[in-house]
C-alpha cells in the first residue's frame, strides 16, 4: 500500500493529536501511527490517578474539556482524547509503528509494521515525531534489577496488599504510589537519593507525604541508593557514608523516571544535545535540523521531561501546520 501525505505523524498522544487536529483545521491532509492505542501513555498511567493540570490547560484542537471539578482524571482525559481524535475525524492508525523513516523533505518514506507483522509504507512531504519520553525506564543499573518483582510501572495498590513493597524516588510517582499503598494494606518502604522529596511534587500531596514520613507510617531511607535487589531482600546504601542496609522485600517499584528513544531521530540526522537531550530544533516551528522533519510534544523536551508536558506540547502542532503552509 503507498499513500501521500503532507503531514505523517508518529505518536497519537495528546500531542501528536494536536498536530493532527491543527492540520484538519487548516485544511492539510495529515496522517497519525500509533504503536499502541490513542493516548498510550495515559493508560499506562496510575489507574486513579489526577491530573496536577486543570482541564483546560489540557485541551487541544480547540475541543472543551468539560468536567465538574477542575482537575480531571486519567480516564476523564482517555476519553477527552479520544473524543478530539473522533471530532475532527482524524485518520489515526493504532496499533502501527512507524519502524523506519527515509527519504527527504517533500518525498519521505515511511515503514510501518503491524502487531500481526504486516508492513506497509506510506509517502509523506514532512514527517514529525511525537513519540513521547516513555521509551526507556531510567534502571537503576544494579544486581537483581531483572527480578520478576522489580516494576517501573505501577497502575493501582490492590496487588500488594499485605507485601514489603519498596518505592524508589522521590517524585510525583513515587510519593502518590507510595501513599496509595500506604492506604490499601502494602508494608511500603521509600527510598530517595536526597533529603526530602522533589521539589515539583503536586502541593496538595506534600504535606500528606510528609506527615506519613515524619510519623514512621511510611519508612524511608533518605540520601540512600539501591544497591542490590535480591530474591527476598533489598540492599540500600547511604550516600553519605556507604553503610549497607538489608530490609525484608517482595516487590521494588522503581519510579525512577523515563527517557525518549532518539535512536530514530539520530538516524534521519538529526543532532541531539549530548548534555540536555534536546533535538536540535527551531522552538519558533518545532523543524529539526533535517528540512521536513519536525519534533512535537514531550521529545522536544530532552532529558528534563518536565520541562515540555500536555500544557505547553499542544502548542507545537499549530507552529508546524502553520510552518508547513506559510514558511516555504
Ligand atoms: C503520572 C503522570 C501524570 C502526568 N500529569 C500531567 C499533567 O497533569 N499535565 C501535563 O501537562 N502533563 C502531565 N504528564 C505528562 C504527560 O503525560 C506527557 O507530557 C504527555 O503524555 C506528552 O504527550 P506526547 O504526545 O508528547 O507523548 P505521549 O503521550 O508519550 O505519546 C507518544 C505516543 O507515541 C507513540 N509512539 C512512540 N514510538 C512510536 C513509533 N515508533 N511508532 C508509532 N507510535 C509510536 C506511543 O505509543 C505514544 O502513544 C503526566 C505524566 C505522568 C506519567
Amino acid at each position: 500500500m503507498s499513500d501521500r501525505y503532507e503531514i505523517l505523524v508518529v505518536g497519537a498522544g495528546p500531542c501528536g493529536i494536536a498536530v493532527g487536529a491543527a492540520a484538519k483545521k487548516r485544511g492539510v491532509s495529515c496522517v497519525l501511527f500509533d504503536k499502541g492505542c490513542i493516548a498510550t501513555s495515559l493508560v499506562n498511567y496510575p489507574y486513579y490517578m489526577t491530573f496536577f493540570s486543570t482541564a483546560v490547560m489540557l485541551e487541544v484542537g480547540d475541543v472543551p474539556f468539560t468536567i465538574p471539578e477542575a482537575k480531571p482524571s486519567r480516564r476523564e482525559a482517555l476519553t477527552y482524547y479520544r473524543m478530539v481524535a473522533e471530532h475532527w475525524d482524524l485518520d489515526v492508525n493504532q496499533y502501527q509503528e512507524v519502524v523506519e523513516v527515509s527519504g527527504r523533505e517533500g518525498d519521505f518514506t515511511v515503514r510501518t509494521r503491524e502487531i500481526d507483522g504486516r508492513e506497509a509504507t506510506y509517502q509523506a512531504a514532512s514527517v514529525v515525531f511525537a513519540t513521547g519520553g516513555f521509551h526507556h525506564p531510567n534502571y537503576l543499573g544494579v544486581p537483581g534489577e531483572d527480578l520478576p518483582k522489580v516494576s517501573h510501572y505501577y497502575h493501582e495498590p490492590y496487588p500488594y496488599y499485605d507485601q514489603d513493597v519498596l518505592v524508589v524516588g522521590g517524585s510525583n510517582s513515587a510519593v502518590e504510589s507510595a501513599l496509595e499503598l500506604y492506604r490499601n494494606g502494602a508494608r511500603v518502604t521509600l527510598v530517595h537519593f536526597l533529603d526530602k522529596v522533589d521539589r515539583g511534587v503536586k502541593p496538595w500531596v506534600v504535606p500528606d507525604i510528609n506527615n506519613r514520613l515524619e510519623k514512621g507510617e511510611i519508612p524511608v531511607f533518605w540520601r540512600h541508593r539501591v544497591a542490590e535487589i535480591r530474591p527476598e531482600t533489598v540492599v540500600l546504601r547511604s550516600e553519605d557514608d556507604g553503610a549497607e542496609t538489608e530490609i525484608q522485600n517482595d516487590f521494588v517499584l522503581a519510579m525512577t523516571g523515563w527517557r525518549a528513544d532518539h535512536g530514530p531521530l539520530r538516524k534521519l540526522g538529526v543532532e541531539i544535545d549530548e548534555e540536555t537531550g534536546k533535538p536540535r530544533h527551531d522552538p519558533a516551528t518545532m523543524e529539526t535540523n533535517v528540512p521536513g522533519l519536525y519534533i512535537a510534544g514531550v521529545i522536544a523536551a530532552g532529558y528534563d521531561a518536565n520541562k515540555i508536558f500536555i500544557e505547553n506540547g499542544r502548542d507545537h502542532g499549530g507552529l508546524i501546520v502553520a510552518h508547513r503552509l506559510n514558511g516555504r
